[in-house]
């Protein structure tokens, strides 16, 4: 007998989930399915930042906000590069998103909403996270599951990869193919979202959609799957050229090109002012590192070798950071201490010289960096950079140097989309009966060539919401 659905949810994420559970308790059958052996995807690892304006949270905190001014701030921040209609119905909708979540018993951390200066910050606090960053999202999508499979109308198969979409004589998207069980399995449906999440952990795609090198802290499923399946069909890719990169990130321990972010440096000045100077692998500065915006500061990135850095400081400045926020997120003086010369990329020495030599930079170029940068401690003034926070010199080893690239946790390519989340071709035209929702559309979709804080975790969960029921809708 063929399986057949009203819908074929492709993912079991951020986007899927909430789009395939309302599906199903809209009135529609429903087929999620996920190619891990988990539910969750991005969900495992990420920072789970949502935005929104004019929530009930918001309201009890005496916050004003409105749509409008949460689009102001996106199109100030991203310089009017976002779309500007799928921001303007995220925005719309984002409260929604929040207070149902809060509903269903999200348990917010206690400080959101807040302003996050991670990103170039809002003007007004509207971040939300939960206590346990976005598996306190995952926990609320659980519940939300299992009601949906109780109403009998939604199934979901795990390790069961998408590895194809069928379209009838009209072009339209009519079956999938899906791994199941060991065995190519054909589904019928009468729609399709691709809800697979973005592409940064797969280095080759990266390289030709984002046009740079990848080390990523992306989840590892994030293999571009939606973006490939949906080519074979015409599909075009937006948001080609948005590429940005984040910045901090230990190199990972044991798997060379990825990068850590639960271990990650603090190096937003407006979250802790540097003790430390950043230089490229000649020994040279290449930025004021109290430079206020962090989007400048990672565009600067993008523009030296190998987009590769190390912040350089000696024992004093590591020993003045017990009364700011730590050099490394959640480790002490003596935690970084202990790391140094055992973990991948934190390098100590007791010269200058001996430390260049291990940690892969120029001798001679960080010698006469620190010469500079003391006398300009010394003459309060900064002529190369303009640096102003100039609080002591690099004297005394020992010193440290702490390796960092550029890092990707997300991509900014994705699937080109209309304003209902159906997937265009490259001539405009939309596929038949074939959605994309979450990263799988690119972050350049809704934050432009910059990152604006949550504004991909709130999209991927509100269009998610808003296509499930309107797909549940057309059922009737
Ligand atoms: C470390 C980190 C921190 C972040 N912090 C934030 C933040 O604070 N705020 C914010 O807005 N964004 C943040 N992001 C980005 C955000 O988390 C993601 O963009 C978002 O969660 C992606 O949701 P998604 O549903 O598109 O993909 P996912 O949540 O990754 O879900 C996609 C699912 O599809 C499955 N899948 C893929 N291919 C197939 C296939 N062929 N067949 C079946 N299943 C398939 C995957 O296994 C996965 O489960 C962060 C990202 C990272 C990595």
């Amino acid at each position: 007998m063929e399986l057949s659905y009203d819908l074929v949810v492709i993912g079991a994420g951020t986007a899927g989930i909430p789009c395939a559970a309302e599906a199903a308790l809209g009135g529609a059958t429903v087929l999620l399915v996920e190619k891990d052996h988990q539910i969750g995807g991005t969900m495992h690892v990420s920072g789970g930042h949502m935005a929104a304006a004019g929530t009930r949270r918001q309201a009890e905190r005496g916050i004003a906000d409105s749509p409008e001014a949460h689009l102001a701030d996106i199109h100030r921040i991203s310089g009017g590069t976002a779309r500007d209609d799928l921001v303007r119905i995220n925005v719309e909708h984002a409260a929604e998103t929040v207070d149902w979540l809060d509903d269903r018993g999200f348990r917010f951390a206690a400080e959101t909403p807040r302003i996050v200066y991670g990103h170039e910050p809002y003007e007004t606090a509207r971040t939300y996270y939960g206590t346990d960053e976005a598996m306190s999202i995952l926990e609320v999508f659980r519940g939300l599951l299992d009601e949906a499979v109780a109403t009998g109308r939604l199934e979901l198969w795990k390790n069961s990869p998408v590895i194809g979409l069928t379209t009838d004589d009209d072009n339209r998207v009519t079956r999938v193919t899906v791994i199941h069980g060991g065995q190519d399995v054909e589904v019928r449906a009468r729609q399709v979202v691709l809800a697979t999440g973005g592409f940064a952990a797969e280095p080759e795609l990266f390289l030709e959609l984002e046009g740079a090198p990848l080390v990523s802290a992306a989840h590892p499923t994030s293999t571009g799957d939606g973006i490939l399946l949906a080519q074979e069909l015409g599909a075009a890719v937006a948001g080609m050229g948005s590429f940005l990169p984040s910045f901090g990130g230990l190199p990972h321990p044991t798997s060379p090109g990825r990068a850590t972010w639960s271990d990650r440096q603090i190096l937003t000045a407006t979250e802790r002012p540097p003790v430390e100077i950043y230089v490229d692998r000649s020994g040279r500065r290449w930025v004021a590192e109290d430079e206020p915006s962090i989007d400048l500061k990672e565009r600067a990135l993008t523009r030296i070798e190998d987009m590769t850095f190390w912040t350089v400081f000696d024992d004093a400045m590591l020993e003045s950071t017990r009364s700011t926020r730590p050099l490394v997120v959640g480790w002490t003086p003596e935690d970084l201490r202990a790391q140094a010369n055992l973990r991948l990329g934190v390098h100590s020495a007791d010269t200058l010289e001996e430390l260049a030599q291990t940690a892969g930079i120029d001798p001679a170029g960080l010698a006469s960096t620190v010469t500079r940068y003391n006398e300009a401690v010394a003459a309060g003034v900064d002529s190369d950079f303009g640096r102003t926070h100039l609080p002591m010199p690099l004297l005394q080893g020992p010193f440290y140097a702490i390796r960092n690239h550029a890092i990707s946790l997300v991509t900014f390519a994705g699937l080109d989309i209309d304003s209902d989340f159906r997937v265009r071709r490259t001539d405009g035209t939309s596929i038949p009966n074939l959605y994309a929702i979450g990263e799988v559309i690119g972050a350049a979709a809704t934050c432009g060539q910059s990152f604006c804080s949550g504004m991909l975790i709130t999209p991927a969960i509100t269009f998610g919401r808003l296509l499930g029921r309107r797909l549940a809708a057309a059922k009737e």
